[in-house]
């Protein structure tokens, strides 16, 4: 394209703008603002560790974390909501809000830790032989007396 022909585009082709605060349309799949389930997240911190642009903050305390999202910092790359194998993490599927005082959209939050979820002990060999036993040996009700 030579300069005259880009010079009368830019003069005769209309603004590429848009005025302070509308929002373009987005496309299917756009995506926008993380967002974060404290009932959900677990406080493993993979999330920080998967962002590379540092906007999570992760903080381990006593019997609770401290999680926070800047989206200032955001590229909206999604890899943190990838990463969440507790789907705590979701992005909306618009453009963020306009925004004018610098941190105005960070979410920060103080989550308490779950208590673990006991795990079932495998009874020792012999206990579950006699315990299948005990249940095999059982009348059936409504079977022969
Ligand atoms: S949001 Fe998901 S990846 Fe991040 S700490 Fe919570 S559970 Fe882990
Ligand atoms: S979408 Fe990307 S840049 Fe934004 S918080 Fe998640 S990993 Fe970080």
């Amino acid at each position: 394209m030579n300069i005259l022909t880009m010079l009368w585009k830019n003069l005769w082709g209309g603004s590429r703008t848009m005025r302070f605060p509308a929002r373009p349309n987005v496309s299917a799949r756009f995506r926008g603002l993380v967002r974060f389930d404290p009932e959900l997240c677990t406080g493993c911190a993979i999330c920080k560790f998967r962002c590379t642009s540092r906007a999570i903050t992760y903080k381990a305390g006593k019997g609770e974390f401290y999680w926070s999202y800047d989206p200032g910092q955001c590229t909206f790359c999604g890899r943190c909501v990838e990463g969440c194998k507790a789907h705590a993490l979701s992005q909306d599927s618009d453009t963020p809000p306009v925004y004018t005082t610098l941190g105005e959209l960070k979410n920060s939050y103080t989550v308490a830790r779950k208590a673990p979820v006991p795990r079932a002990v495998p009874l020792p060999a012999p206990a579950a032989q006699a315990a299948a036993s005990a249940e095999a040996a059982k009348p059936v009700a409504g079977g022969p007396q």
